[in-house]
């Protein structure tokens, strides 16, 4: 027997029903149907009786006997109803669907089991579609206090694939592949964690004995899926240290101490030289850096990505840095730009509306290696931009880029680049564990000094006046402000017209020549765009009405006051992105959060948590809990969607256990060739057969 083999091989699963099982479930090995686990458990420990069923019992289970059986004409169709009786009184079973065949099968005057959902109705009770079963075949049964819910689909209950019928295939799986299912982690493993054997898990996730045994085969679960997820991880950064080879920056130059003397506006935080010299070790070390930069908005990477991008030019190299839209790419090129002033170091931007000379000539430059750096958007992606010697790529805002896009630029060379990747999305402990396990992560915790928080309220849309009147008031201190509107692709025309009718608001409220306005959105055209977003930056307008356009990367010191209409359609990680837009300079910055009054319970709960905190760690805590890891940025290519059973929220201990053995194991035997180690090796070599964790860019 053979866990490989195809459910057909299961007692009772026919080949139609194999086939409907993978079309609809992706069912298709008795491994498959061992690991499709129930979503639910009834607990049927106990048996009410009729007379003590209350009006808000919700399911219940009873045993009786069907006394008469008939169709009762309705509107459409009919439906068969059952006088069903115990000893102590009487209600009715109810079904609408697949009477004739009922009416054939059920039987008169013998005991039945039987299980549902109880209606109410004028004092008596009743059950459509129950799920029924003589006492005498029940008796016979595999007896469980807790039976499992399967998920399912329309198809399958309307071809006869009931939860039963789910039950008994993987109660008969369970019968015939008993010892077919071999144990999959080491001893060592299931004694240090105390963890149930394989057999009895795959027994207890699917027929519990208790609660207290359904935990125990959860917590077994859970902890070999992540396990081997993070074993996959693991061994892929660990194989990258020891196996990729990365060009060595050996010096630190004249290049990168002249600016680091001369040049470097400011001292760096100590945050900031914590991650340089990781990236200074890692660029020196021979490996080939692969390196997560989490940095809170303001936090300073910018200066930090450029110091690295001068350790390579000082050894020979060249170096670029990816934004993921124009206007921070010209913001990027304009910060490089200036602070390399004077230093005989060769700065282009390449993006999309770049001319077709000028790219020319910026193609031309980077092959024959005169151009240092390169700034640039997607458009660095073309197979036309070929550099002499990339020595490091640099990708701000990490999860506007795909996997694939990171792996382009790789092969643009014989050895890879160095990769530092950086975000102002903070990702939970837990979740960059999945989502970037094979990844070094820095972070820049701490903000360069002298910040002031930005002070964050929220309020109603009735108190719009008294808002534009201290927007006045900053803008009589020489501050600037940012309007912000919510724009999902949905409902583009309205949230435009929702812009447009704003900004007309805002116009008059704020009329010229005394205020000068600049308005930016998606439908404008890059170069319009940028036009407006420079006033704004050189100080000729104080007013900034935007989509969400300006959320990435765009730096305004003078900025000071951030606010957010309809605050409540935006995502946490969005709106601590916005706020990120201020708190900039020296000056008081503050963020208002306009909502109207019809506010969902979550939306409550960001708006809430925005105005109670500005760590960025804390809010995305709070976004993960509130919408799960599917939609948290970056996840899409990870493993973390595909988990069975584990979740990396609610599992975080567990996941915590996971990837510290993980590690443990590995480097005690990092190639599995102990023989203790057996079981793991065989295992792993089967996950990652059948299970691509993510396609990294090696
Ligand atoms: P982000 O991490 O959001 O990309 P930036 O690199 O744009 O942040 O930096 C935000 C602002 O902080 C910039 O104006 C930058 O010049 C300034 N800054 C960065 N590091 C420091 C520092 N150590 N001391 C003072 N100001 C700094
Ligand atoms: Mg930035």
């Amino acid at each position: 027997m053979n866990l490989e083999n195809p459910i057909t091989y299961i007692n009772g699963i026919s080949v139609q029903r194999a086939s409907l099982l993978q079309a609809e479930l992706g069912i298709k090995t008795c491994n498959d149907l061992l690991n499709f686990f129930p979503f639910r458990y009834i607990d049927k420990t106990q048996f009410y009786t009729i007379k003590d069923l209350q009006s808000n019992s919700s399911e219940v289970q009873i045993v009786g006997k069907i006394t008469s059986l008939k169709s009762v004409a309705q509107k459409r169709g009919s439906r068969l109803v059952a006088t069903f009786q115990d000893t102590t009184g009487t209600m009715e079973l109810v079904w609408f669907r697949g009477q004739k065949w009922l009416k054939d099968s059920l039987k008169i005057n013998e005991p039945y089991v039987v299980y549902g959902k109880l209606n109410h109705y004028n004092g008596s009770f009743s059950m459509p579609h129950p799920e029924m079963e003589l006492v005498s075949e029940y008796k016979k049964k595999l007896q469980t206090k807790m039976q499992p819910v399967y998920p399912s689909t329309e198809k399958l209950t309307n071809a006869g694939v009931s939860n039963k019928l789910m039950r008994n295939y993987i109660q008969n799986l369970l019968q015939q592949f008993y010892d077919a299912i071999q144990e999959s982690l080491s001893t060592e493993i299931l004694a240090d964690f105390k963890l149930m054997n394989k057999r009895d898990a795959y027994l207890n996730v699917h027929f519990p004995k208790s609660q207290e045994n359904l935990a125990k085969a959860q917590n077994r679960l859970k902890f070999e899926e992540l396990f081997y997820i993070q074993l996959q991880l693991v061994r892929k950064k660990l194989i990258n240290k020891n196996k990729i080879k990365g060009f060595v920056f050996e010096n630190v130059g004249a290049i990168f101490n002249q600016f680091y003397a001369e040049k470097l506006p400011f001292n760096l935080t100590n945050a900031q030289k914590r991650v340089l010299k990781e990236v200074r070790k890692d660029v020196a070390s021979g490996a080939h850096m692969n390196r997560l930069l989490q940095g809170d908005v303001g936090s300073g990477k910018t200066i930090v990505a450029l110091l690295s991008m001068l350790l390579a030019i000082d050894n020979g190299f060249q170096a670029t840095i990816m934004a993921p839209t124009e206007i921070l790419a010209n913001q990027h090129f304009t910060a490089v730009s200036e602070l390399l002033a004077g230093m005989n170091i060769n700065v282009a931007i390449l993006t999309g509306s770049v001319k077709v000379k000028k790219r020319r000539e910026i193609h031309a430059n980077l092959e024959d290696g005169s151009l240092h750096i390169l700034v640039g958007t997607h458009a660095l992606l073309e197979d036309k931009v070929q550099f002499k010697n990339l020595g490091i790529a640099i990708i701000d805002e990490q999860h506007r880029f795909g996997v694939k896009q990171r792996a382009k630029l790789w092969t643009k060379n014989t050895l890879p680049p160095h990769i530092l990747v950086m975000t102002a999305t903070p990702i939970p402990r837990t979740l960059a564990m999945s989502v970037y396990g094979d990844l070094d992560i820095s972070v820049i915790d701490e903000l360069p000094p002298g910040r002031k928080q930005v002070k964050t309220v929220h309020r109603f849309d009735s108190n719009r006046l008294s808002i534009f009147k201290f927007m006045k008031d900053e803008i009589e201190k020489g501050r600037q402000v940012y309007i912000v509107y919510p724009l999902i692709e949905e409902s583009e025309a309205m949230d435009y017209k929702d812009l447009m009718d704003g900004f007309e608001s805002v116009s008059r409220e704020f009329p010229t020549p005394k205020y000068q306005i600049s308005i930016v959105h998606g439908k404008m055209k890059p170069a319009d765009k940028d036009f407006e977003m420079q006033r704004f930056v050189n100080g000729e307008t104080q007013i900034m009405v935007a989509t969400t356009v300006i959320e990435v990367g765009v730096n305004v010191p003078n900025a000071s006051v951030m606010i957010i209409e309809s605050a409540e359609r935006f995502g946490l990680s969005q709106l601590h992105q916005l706020r990120g837009r201020v708190g900039r300079g020296a000056d008081q910055s503050y963020c208002i959060l306009l909502s109207s009054y019809k506010l969902s319970t979550e939306g409550k709960t960001r708006l809430k948590t925005m105005v109670e905190t500005t760590d960025g760690f804390k809010i995305a805590e709070v976004d993960l809990k509130l919408r799960g890891p599917g939609n948290i940025m970056g996840t899409q290519q990870s493993g973390v969607l595909n988990l069975k059973i584990a979740d990396v929220v609610k599992d975080s201990k567990i996941l915590v256990a996971a990837r510290n053995t993980a590690i443990s194991v590995l480097q005690e035997d990092p190639n599995l060739e102990k023989p203790e180690n057996l079981v793991i090796r065989n295992t792993f070599a089967k996950v990652t057969r059948t299970s691509k964790i993510w396609s990294n860019i090696s």
